[in-house]
């Protein structure tokens, strides 16, 4: 079928035309002649839903955006891209990046939730062949609802397509088990930037395979993943102790993700929030359920201005007994030193607990803030260095919160592959450190600007300090800043790049590599 070619046309303030860009339209609608695409092309000068993302605070203008119908037609565009001299392509997931990385600004936006979303199943080899653009929150529904199975390792949030989380790892509760998402595939099916359409694994294609996990989209667009299933759970008793002293949370949030595999929680993770009574930031964001209440007179006068929160589950059947779950889960909370009276828990079904940020979602459009800006801020920071980035960053600049989660918790370096493209801090132990900012759009709320400026701030105190971090969702707008997130992986990764997409079409947003390096 010849491909249907629409132009958009804006009829809002936008619409008054580039010239830049306008020009360039020109130049790109005859690559598309005789380019025979299943799926459809619209042509948006003027922008649209590609045009910007989640983090709300850089827009772009693809020349157009593709919506294709399988991985020919993602090749079919690539090639388009290669014969001219400045294309760039964009696989576009979810569009829930933060600084404009799925982006093509003046280039080729590839809308991969267009492509039929395929969910296949085997519970044979416990595996199922997902599409790239399929949203992890499908994956589950389909694997728990007709097979009981569900995949191992998780995002917080399943909003995400499968594509653009393996393109950065994915990590969440679960990450200290099983590593993060992007251990948890066994075969990719990827377009390279040569326009090749390539099946690859551990054993075949495999310097590809390695380099598309978390290779940030630099070398190839994920068209199916083979992710690893296993039974999943009926429920999940899912717990929050409270710590006022770091020490002793990190002590504690590091001894269950020491333990011997298989004999600690299914999930273990953590934030800071401020000690007072503010309804976003402070107290109440702890308490599980509406019966609950954080009874502050248990926290000593000596605390400081932040507070701990460790929050574990565990998984379990409706044929086991209570009191047998009840004796797994203190068999670890026995020996744990939190703030006694401040626990809290509830019982939910896997799929509630698993769609748990969900519901915050929903909560969050109905008051406006999920479409306001979100410069986020994510960072891998060693454990050597943790103690110090409390005391600089959560307890000081950040000890009034930031309007949403500061997640803090450790993960394992063992659970992550060094051939795979992710960079990450020495040592074994670090953690994730994801500052949530979900604010009252200005001026009710800070300025973007303002928290950006506290985002660039906290970076600097990191590399002022020495500390050992990588960012996570790393955005950088230099070549030296990008060797340096890289470190001695930097050469592999130019090589890489060379291989695979050697014209640098893919991924511009992430800015790493210009078309024709
Ligand atoms: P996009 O933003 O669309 O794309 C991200 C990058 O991947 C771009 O460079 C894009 O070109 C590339 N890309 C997209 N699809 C493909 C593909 N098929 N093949 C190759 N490259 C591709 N991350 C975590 O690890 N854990 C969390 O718990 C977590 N929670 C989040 C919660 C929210 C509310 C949000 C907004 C983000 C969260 N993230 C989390 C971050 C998230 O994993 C990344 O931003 C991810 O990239 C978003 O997926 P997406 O499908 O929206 O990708």
């Amino acid at each position: 079928m010849i491909a249907y070619i629409e132009r958009f046309v804006h009829e809002d303030v936008e619409s008054v035309p580039d010239p830049e860009s306008a020009e360039q339209e020109g130049d790109v609608l005859p690559l598309f002649n005789g380019v025979n695409l299943n799926g459809t092309v619209e042509f948006a000068g003027c922008g649209s839903a590609a045009g910007s993302d989640f983090g709300g605070v850089q827009f772009s203008k693809p020349l157009a955006v593709i919506r294709p119908s399988n991985s020919e037609d993602v090749a079919k565009v690539i090639r388009l891209a290669s014969r001219s001299p400045h294309l760039t392509v964009a696989a576009r997931g979810n569009g829930h990046s933060v600084n404009g990385q799925a982006m093509a600004h003046r280039g080729l936006a590839l809308d991969m939730k267009a492509i039929e979303s395929k969910i296949e199943v085997d519970p044979a080899t416990a595996q199922a062949d997902v599409s790239g653009g399929a949203l992890w929150e499908d994956v589950l529904k389909r694997c728990v609802l007709d097979y009981g199975l569900a995949p191992r390792s998780w995002t917080d949030y399943l909003g995400l397509t499968v594509g653009g989380t393996l393109s950065n790892a994915g990590v969440s509760g679960q990450t200290f088990i099983y590593g993060p998402q992007s251990e948890n595939v066994t075969e990719l099916e990827v377009v390279t930037g040569n326009g090749d359409v390539l099946v690859c694994s551990r054993n075949q294609n495999s310097e590809l395979f390695f380099s598309v996990l978390g290779g940030l989209g630099q070398f190839g667009i994920i068209t199916r993943a083979r992710v690893l299933l296993q039974p999943s759970p009926d429920m999940v008793k899912w717990i929050r102790v409270v710590y006022t002293e770091f020490s002793e949370f990190t002590r504690d949030a590091e001894f269950l993700v020491t333990l011997e595999e298989g004999d600690s929680f299914d999930y273990v993770e953590g934030f800071v929030f401020v000690n007072s009574d503010d309804p976003v930031n402070g107290w109440p964001s702890v308490p599980m359920d509406s019966n609950q209440f954080f009874d502050p007179t248990h926290i000593p006068r000596t605390a400081g201005p932040v507070l701990y929160c460790l929050e574990v589950a565990l998984h379990y059947n409706n044929v086991e007994p209570p009191s047998a779950v009840d004796t797994r889960v203190e068999r670890f909370m026995g020996r744990l030193r939190y703030v006694e009276e401040l626990r809290f828990e509830v019982e939910v079904g896997y799929m509630e607990f698993l769609l748990r940020v969900k519901r915050a979602e929903e909560e969050a459009k109905a008051n406006g803030i999920w479409d306001a800006p979100h410069p986020w801020l994510n960072l891998f920071v060693s454990k050597t260095d943790i103690a110090n980035f409390d005391r600089l960053v959560f307890k000081n600049i950040l000890k009034h919160g930031v309007g949403g989660p500061m997640l803090v918790y450790p993960l394992l370096r063992s659970k992550w592959d060094n051939r795979k493209s992710v960079a990450l801090p020495e040592g074994e132990i670090f953690y994730l450190v994801a500052l949530l900012r979900f604010c009252l759009p200005y001026p009710k709320g800070l300025s973007v600007q303002e928290m950006v400026v506290q985002n660039q701030q906290i970076v600097q105190i990191c590399t002022k300090n020495g500390f050992d971090f990588k960012l996570y969702l790393p955005h950088y707008t230099s070549n030296e800043s990008w060797k340096h997130h890289f470190g001695n992986q930097w050469t592999r990764f130019q090589d890489r790049k060379a291989s695979f997409d050697p014209m640098a079409i893919l991924a511009p947003g992430q800015k790493i590599f210009p078309r024709n390096w």
